[in-house]
């Protein structure tokens, strides 16, 4: 297995990480919301999302994910994204993506931010670690967000696999994913791994996460 690391959205992987507040006057308990993106935040796309324009949002999509902050979750989204190692275009263009994702987000519900994405351009036949079902964009979201809530503006230094020990909890985190991968590598992450229908995304599976009437009582 090859340790291929992760990609992080406008940033070098182990740069500093800036986290904004959660909402309110929450104190983070070490819960994150691991989520897939296509078929999770926005729809599952033949081909792929090739541009911003083929971005197209699930419908609650912003609301759960500022609902997830309104209940002390930081937001790490874990995506595969093989056209870029493919050759079909380039790193500038699933930034301009992502922009765009998290700009509906937030056009949704104000508290949806977004505070890490990673993502893994390489193609299936490179067996990289960070390709999920592996579990190498999990392992880095949990460290970058770690350092960044307890430590220093030091730039984390990040171990994969075996080489990481001493582990935090993943208790009362969670992963959302459509696909048998994304709850593979929850699996063998060590998270709890939710498997939501494409057509309507993470706003189908919220209430299993936050019941309604906890909301508001974290
Ligand atoms: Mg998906």
């Amino acid at each position: 297995m090859k340790m291929l690391p992760p990609h992080r959205h406008r940033s070098s992987l182990e740069e500093p990480l800036r986290l904004s507040d959660l909402p309110g006057i929450i104190d983070w308990s070490g819960k994150i919301a691991y989520l897939d993106r296509d078929g999770v935040l926005n729809k599952w796309r033949e081909g792929y999302v090739n541009s911003p324009e083929e971005l197209e949002m699930l419908d609650g999509a912003g609301f759960a994910v500022g609902l997830l902050r309104r209940n002390g979750f930081r937001i790490c989204i874990v995506t595969n994204q093989s056209p870029v190692g493919r050759g079909l275009w380039g790193h500038d263009v699933l930034s301009q993506i992502h922009d765009s994702l998290q700009e509906q987000l937030l056009n949704e519900d104000k508290d949806a931010e977004i505070d890490l994405i990673l993502y893994s351009p390489y193609p299936p036949d490179q067996g990289a670690w960070a390709r999920k079902p592996r579990p190498g964009m999990l392992e880095a979201g949990r460290q970058l967000i770690e350092n960044s809530e307890f430590n220093s503006d030091q730039p984390t230094s990040i171990s994969y696999g075996k080489n990481w020990i001493n582990r935090p909890s993943e208790k009362g985190s969670i992963l959302v994913g459509d696909r048998e991968s994304d709850i593979l590598a929850a699996e063998t992450f060590g998270v709890k791994g939710i498997r939501c229908n494409p057509e309507t995304g993470i706003a189908g599976v919220i209430d299993m996460i936050i019941s309604p009437e906890l909301e508001g009582q974290n």
